[in-house]
């Protein structure tokens, strides 16, 4: 993988807004570092005066008394960094993730199709963490590292630039074959977490399906499936286990073979009188300092680059397009009453995944104000399609769909969705309470305003009857609802919205004949005072539309009322035999 860290450039916009918390983090990184560097040179002063035979007694204290003067500005100037530094990388991700999420919900269903919503949780979780690992320590570290190693060297010069030399050209001789080394680690790593997330996929698959896998007894199946990816999984990490096992061992056999030839050509220049003993102690510490410097930004420069490739990832999902074109001055509509008007022009649109298959073929038609327009057809006609298609989830391909008098596409995409509210075949119910839920499209309704569209939704009484009637607890943790109920709740959450134009898609699976009765009774409530688009699977649906209209492989076969169509005895009048629940 070419990725450079200059990747990590992507971030800069998110480190804006926190230019003073920087400025101080990098202040209190060379506060940090330069008194690291001061140590070296007042150890040396201990020994070659304070320890120097006939030196006074106070002079001894007074070199402890420095020491402990640099130790303790270190200890406030690294306590001030490590603080500014984690709050930058805690908030810089937070934003992060927060950005990316916000950019994903706005998405289109063309982006859900090809990005499994597994791998944004990735990215919103591993990816953003590796970010917060760069941001909120690695940096800083390699930062602190770079300023310290210059200094070290820096000292080594200006103290004894013969022996500096010779380091110099061991570390490099120390330096290419770690990060040789670190490289192979790096991508046995990458290989290990694939494997890994092979083997979550496995199991978030079949715990969601988990009564299929129990009723087909496959629980030994798929457990020997995921033993099996766990193995890999095993293997990749035992190599790369391996790798870094060579990895540490050969640092620390390198870096000592450097420190203690230093220790030697030093002791070897104090016995021929060239240096004294505070010198070499000053001298062996540089080079600690030196050597470990270059261990660390190695070890940063691996966590930069993985930054950057989650950085790259990030910013690609941060920066895609959604393929709608929103117009830059939309059109405002009249908000109707009564319900929108809504004409289709010779639309036609196919999926960008099946370009030869129209979904939808020079669809036209008009519906009025308060109109009820029951849409029927085989599987495949292109019923769910028209649906996505009028609340713009994709566009179409020719043609145009004008509501209330403005062409969608140059409405604004909240305007034209507000102006709607669907009530799906499975209606989803969230973690929250029912109060929550029949709010979702105006969180700011009143309570009474709550309980009105729950009464019209025939909703009320079953309401009641729950534990803590609207403040239960619904969704996974809470209490279940049975069909006929979450269709109910749904039906109020669209009451509530109030919206122009009602998109219903009929349950196919039948319920039981009361609760049959009473959505139905909530459907014709809410459908008074809009307009109404049912994808209609009820015979009752049919025969009290205005206008049915029959699709069929996109096309608008028939039109009429369900006395006409059946009189015509054709497409239409053969599927009202074959298909309609009579309920
Ligand atoms: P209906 O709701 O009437 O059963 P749809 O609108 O779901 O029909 O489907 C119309 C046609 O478009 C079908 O041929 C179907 O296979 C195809 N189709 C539906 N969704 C997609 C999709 N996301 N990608 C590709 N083809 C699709």
């Amino acid at each position: 993988m070419a990725t450079s860290p200059k990747s990590l450039s992507g971030l800069f916009p998110f480190l804006k807004p926190y230019r003073v918390a920087l400025g101080v983090a990098a202040l209190f990184l060379l506060l940090a570092a330069g008194t690291t560097l001061a140590f070296p040179w007042v150890l040396r002063q201990l020994i070659d005066q304070g320890l120097a035979s006939g030196a006074p007694a106070d002079q001894l204290s007074g070199n402890f008394l420095q020491l402990f003067g640099v130790a303790a500005a270190l200890a406030v100037f690294s306590a001030g960094r490590y603080y500014t530094v984690s709050w930058l990388g805690e908030r810089i991700t937070a934003d992060l993730r927060n950005a990316v999420y916000g950019h994903v919900l706005k998405q289109s269903p063309a982006f859900f199709e090809t990005t499994q919503s597994g791998e944004v949780l990735s990215r919103l979780t591993n990816d953003t963490t590796l970010v917060q690992t760069v941001v909120g320590s690695s940096f800083s570290m390699g930062l602190r590292n770079l300023v310290m190693g210059a200094g070290a060297l820096i000292m080594l010069v200006w103290t004894n630039p013969l022996l500096m030399l010779q380091v110099v050209a061991v570390l490099v001789a120390v330096i290419f074959p770690s990060v040789y080394l670190g490289r192979r680690v790096r991508r046995l790593s990458r290989t290990n977490q694939d494997r890994v997330a092979d083997s979550s996929a496995i199991a978030s698959e079949v715990l969601n399906a988990i009564s299929v896998v129990q009723s087909y007894t496959a629980e030994g199946r798929e457990t020997r499936r995921f033993i099996d990816s766990t193995l890999r999984a095993l293997s990749s990490a035992l190599g790369r286990i391996r790798a870094r096992a060579v990895l540490v061992g050969f640092i620390i056999m390198a870096s000592s073979a450097v420190l203690l030839w230093g220790l030697y050509m030093g002791t070897l220049a104090v016995r021929a009188g060239t240096s004294t003993a505070g010198q070499l102690g000053e001298t062996v510490f540089y080079v600690i300092l030196l050597a470990s410097a270059f261990a660390v930004l190695g070890e940063v420069y691996g966590d930069m680059l993985r930054a950057a490739g989650a950085t790259e990832r990030l910013m690609e999902l941060l920066h895609t397009e959604s393929h709608l074109k929103i117009s830059a001055e939309p059109q405002r509509a009249p908000w109707p009453q009564g319900g929108s008007s809504l004409e289709l022009q010779a639309v036609r649109f196919h999926y960008p995944s099946r370009p030869d298959t129209w979904a939808l073929d020079q669809l036209s038609g008009q519906i009025h104000p308060g109109q009820t327009v029951a849409v029927v057809g085989p599987s495949g006609a292109g019923k769910t399609t028209l649906f996505d298609l009028l609340m713009r989830f994709h566009d179409p391909q020719s043609g145009r769909i004008v509501l209330d008098g403005v062409p969608i596409d140059q409405m604004g995409l909240h305007d034209l969705r507000e102006r709607m509210a669907i009530v799906p075949q499975e209606p989803v119910i969230f973690s929250g309470t029912v109060i929550e839920n029949i709010r979702y499209g105006r969180p700011d309704a009143s309570l009474e305003d709550v309980h009105a569209a729950a009464e019209a939704a025939y909703a009320q009484e079953f309401i009641r009857e729950l534990p803590e009637g609207f403040d239960t607890y619904l969704g996974d943790r809470g209490v279940r609802l049975s069909g006929g109920q979450r269709q109910r709740i749904a039906i109020a959450r669209a009451i509530l919205k109030n919206p122009p134009l009602l998109l219903l898609d009929e349950a196919t699976s039948a319920l039981d004949a009361q609760s049959e009765k009473m959505v139905q009774a909530a459907l014709d409530k809410a459908m008074v005072g809009r307009t109404t688009l049912v994808i209609a699977h009820r015979l009752a649906t049919v025969q009290r539309a205005d206008v049915i209209w029959v699709l069929e492989r996109g096309r608008l076969m028939e039109q009429g009322t369900h006395a006409e169509l059946q009189a015509k005895g054709g497409l239409y009048a053969s599927l009202a035999a074959l298909q309609f629940n009579a309920s």
